[in-house]
């Protein structure tokens, strides 16, 4: 397997690309949640009613529905983010978590945070998919 390794040079190019990511996502999160708390504030004076589930609230929420929308997505990101910099950390960064095989380069180059391989990943999402209907 050591042939395989991915240098440490290699590392440290995805450790860049991952820790800008980060930076990036954490700023969109940061700009949403401070966009729907001043329109949580404006709307109702309490902010202490804001949660994530306000999507169910009702019909002129559509515009903050889709940012809670996106935030949810960006903090998946973040965390997925987050994981892989602790791989790097680790020296396990580009294994697959399910199938333990390398993640191909032209993969982490789309998705640097990418946890599983395309097989893998496309098996976890009809799980997903089925668990979730
Ligand atoms: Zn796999």
């Amino acid at each position: 397997m050591a042939e395989k390794d991915l240098s440490n040079e290699i590392l440290d190019e995805y450790k860049q690309v991952l820790l800008i990511e980060k930076e990036k996502t954490e700023s969109l999160i940061n700009k949403i949640n401070d966009i729907q708390k001043r329109n949580t504030e404006e709307r109702s004076g309490d902010t202490s009613s804001y949660t994530l589930h306000q999507a169910d609230m009702g019909t002129d929420t559509s515009e903050s529905e889709r940012r809670v929308y996106i935030l949810e997505k960006e903090i998946v990101k973040l965390k997925k983010i987050n994981v892989a910099l602790h791989r790097i950390y680790d020296k396990t960064y580009g294994i697959c978590l399910i199938c333990g095989q390398y993640i191909p380069e032209k993969r982490l180059k789309i998705v640097p945070y990418a946890k599983y391989c395309i097989d893998c990943k496309n098996t976890e999402e009809l799980n997903n998919n089925k668990k979730r209907r």
